[in-house]
Formats: C-alpha cells, sequence, structure tokens
C-alpha cells in the first residue's frame, strides 16, 4: 500500500490545495518531446488507471481548488476510464466552489461525444496542444495531426460547450520563418481562445530533433529571429485581448490558468501517477518513474527538504516569472521577514539593472527583465 497519506504532512488548509494527476500515454512519440510518456495499448491502459484511483482514495476529504489531467495525452483514455478517474476523485476528496478542473487534449484523439463526457464529469477547462498550424512543420516535430485536425478539435471543443479553452503553440521550430508563426499565432487568435501558452522550442537531449541538431541538419531560426517571435508574440496578444500574465501565457482578463498560477505562487500540490511530483510546504517528492514499480505501489522518492531559505528564494524565483510578480505583504506574511531585508543585494541590482520595477506592494519584473528572465532567476539559485 502507498503512503501518500504519510508524506502530507500537518494540516492542508482550507483554502485548498492543487491536485495534478499524470496520464503518461501518447499516440506515438513527437521529436522533440522529453516527458514521461510512450504509446500504450486499452489493457495497460486499464492497469494503470487502476492504480491511480487506488491513490487518489488515499486523499481522503482533502480541499482541492485546482485539478488537472495532464500528460502525456490524457484524451487518448476512452470516456469510461477518464469517468472512472473523475468519479474517484469526486467520491475522495473534497473539491471547493469555483474550483478549476482542466483535461490536456491532442486533436485527433477526441471526438464530440468523448468531449461532451468530460464535461459532464466535471471538467471545464480544456488545454489543447497544437503547436502550429502549418502542416509542414507539424510534420517536421513529429506530430500525430494536421492542421486541419486542429482546427476541427477546436470547433468540437465548443460545439461541446467548453467556453475556456486553452491552446499551446510552439515557436522557433525547425525552418520555421517569422511569417510562418505569425500566421499560426493570428488564426490561433481568430479562433477566440480564453488562453494561449506559447513556448520556445528546447532541443532536448535524447531525443530525434537533438540527433539531428548534433548532425548540424536542425536549421533552427537563429536567436534574433526567435527574440523577435517572441517580442511580436507578447504585442499581438496584447492588442488582442490577450495580455501576458506570464512569461509564456497569454490569457483574456479573469481566464488566467489557476492550476498553473498555484505553482508560480508557490501553493502546495499534489501530483499522482507515474513519475509526477509533489510539493508541500518544506517537502518536494515523486512518484517512481518505471511503471512495474508503480503499478507495484512503490512509495515516492522525498527529493527535497526545503530549508525556509529555498522556500524564500523559490518564492521570488517562481513569482517574478507573472507580469504581477510577487506580493512583498504576502511573502511578510508568509516568513515573518521582509523580501528587502532577505534579498536587498539581488533586488537592488536587478533595479539598477532596469530588469526590476516595484509599484504599490508589488516587485515584478520588466519587460526587459522578462526577456533576461533566465539571467534574473540565476541571482536566486
Ligand atoms: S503529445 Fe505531448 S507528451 Fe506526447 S509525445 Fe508529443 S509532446 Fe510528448
Amino acid at each position: 500500500m502507498k503512503t501518500i497519506n504519510k508524506l502530507i504532512m500537518g494540516p492542508i488548509p482550507e483554502t485548498g490545495i492543487g491536485l495534478y494527476v499524470h496520464i503518461p500515454f501518447c499516440v506515438r512519440k513527437c521529436a522533440y518531446c522529453d516527458f514521461l510518456s510512450f504509446p500504450c495499448d486499452a489493457q495497460g491502459q486499464e492497469t494503470y488507471v487502476d492504480a491511480l484511483c487506488r491513490e487518489i482514495r488515499q486523499l481522503e476529504q482533502v480541499p482541492l481548488r485546482t485539478l488537472y489531467i495532464g500528460g502525456g495525452t490524457p484524451s487518448i483514455l476512452s470516456e469510461a476510464l477518464i469517468g472512472r478517474i473523475c468519479d474517484t476523485i469526486r467520491s475522495t476528496c473534497r473539491i471547493l466552489p469555483e474550483a478549476e478542473w482542466t483535461i490536456e487534449c491532442n486533436p485527433a484523439t477526441f471526438d464530440l461525444a468523448k468531449a461532451r463526457s468530460w464535461r459532464a464529469m466535471g471538467i471545464d477547462r480544456v488545454s489543447m496542444g497544437v503547436q502550429s498550424l502549418n502542416d509542414r512543420l507539424l510534420k517536421r516535430i513529429g506530430r500525430i495531426h494536421s492542421a486541419e485536425e486542429a482546427r476541427k478539435g477546436f470547433r468540437t471543443l465548443q460545439e461541446a460547450g467548453f467556453t475556456n479553452i486553452s491552446i499551446d503553440l510552439m515557436m522557433g521550430l525547425p525552418e520555421q520563418s517569422m511569417e510562418d508563426w505569425m500566421s499560426t499565432l493570428r488564426e490561433a487568435v481568430s479562433w477566440g481562445p480564453s488562453h494561449i501558452s506559447c513556448y520556445s522550442l528546447i532541443v532536448e537531449e535524447g531525443t530525434p530533433l537533438y540527433e539531428e541538431d548534433e548532425k548540424g541538419f536542425l536549421n533552427l531560426p537563429d536567436e534574433e529571429t526567435e527574440r523577435a517571435m517572441y517580442h511580436e508574440t507578447v504585442k499581438y496578444l496584447k492588442e488582442h485581448g490577450l495580455p501576458q500574465y506570464e512569461i509564456s501565457n497569454f490569457a483574456k482578463p479573469g481566464m488566467e490558468s489557476r492550476h498553473n498560477t498555484s505553482y508560480w505562487e508557490r501553493i502546495s500540490y499534489i501530483g499522482l501517477g507515474l513519475g509526477a511530483a509533489s510539493l508541500m510546504d518544506e517537502k518536494r517528492w515523486r512518484e517512481p518513474m518505471e511503471m512495474h514499480k508503480y503499478l507495484t505501489g512503490e512509495t515516492p522518492t522525498i527529493e527535497e527538504e526545503l530549508t525556509l531559505e529555498d522556500q524564500m528564494k523559490e518564492i521570488m524565483l517562481l513569482g517574478l516569472r507573472m507580469n504581477r510578480g510577487v506580493s512583498e505583504y504576502a511573502f511578510q506574511k508568509r516568513f515573518g521577514v521582509s523580501m528587502w531585508d532577505v534579498f536587498s543585494k539581488e533586488l537592488a541590482e536587478l533595479q539598477t539593472c532596469c530588469l526590476l520595477e516595484t509599484r504599490d506592494d508589488r516587485v515584478f519584473l520588466t519587460f526587459k527583465g522578462r526577456d533576461l528572465a533566465n539571467q534574473v532567476f540565476m541571482r536566486f539559485v
């Protein structure tokens, strides 16, 4: 028997925590992907969901403010399997009023009946991986779907009644021009999503794209073009009603992802499923990464015990990702000390370099600071 509940020390706040459920299955691997995901047959999926539900049942009466079924590609699971996961969460945990409940999906892995079933189960937000609306580029990065299937997927979600739909896009792809990127962005905005995430491609070791890069065949846009794509994105989305609220995230006002915002606010969360990570105040742990260990109920591994100083650094590192930054009052309330006392040198330096600003109670990055975010974050590591 697993011991998730033994890892949760102390009372869980009445304001609730986040729950992340990992579905590690995909139709096939994309050429850039180093996530914990792989193809799996129906029997294997069922066995996995059984193990997942056994874990969920340990979270008796845990108050949840956000729920997120991510992957992988959760939408390849049948309606019955997603239904089993949702029913188990509902009958075990205490889902708070106004809780946000997201599922990730990929085009060409769901139809109207499946999307309707998600709504019927209480899921109110969908995040769809689109990446590009250019068939040549989709093929280049090994996506399983076409641009037309992505369009159809979005219409299907709308038809199923979803009004909170986020789409993921990728810039800096091999052979992608500025016009390729802007044409994808323009079309995606024209669909009317409530939220868009735009990520720059990172060529991760061990992926097919990495091997191509090693051989010099990748033909990525140069750094200047890639930066220009990002700057144009921030400008274009602001002009079209989706202002930036985090380095890679843009939303209609009030439609920001509550689940991801919790990560940046360092609110506790529990991750269930293969390789899923959890954070409870001063402790971070991870589920087994190997399927046989997960299925036999091996206990998660504690990865980090965080000192108060570690936690303060994380609050800064994560909070400064958001345009609204970190509240001085909230910091003081949480740690009993001012952030200006703890990080006087770092904050002063960043201000001098015009990377950081303060207004009212908040400390946040300037446009330049967000552009050079990695340099900023290094100061808190
Ligand atoms: S769909 Fe997502 S998780 Fe699956 S292989 Fe592609 S990038 Fe990875």
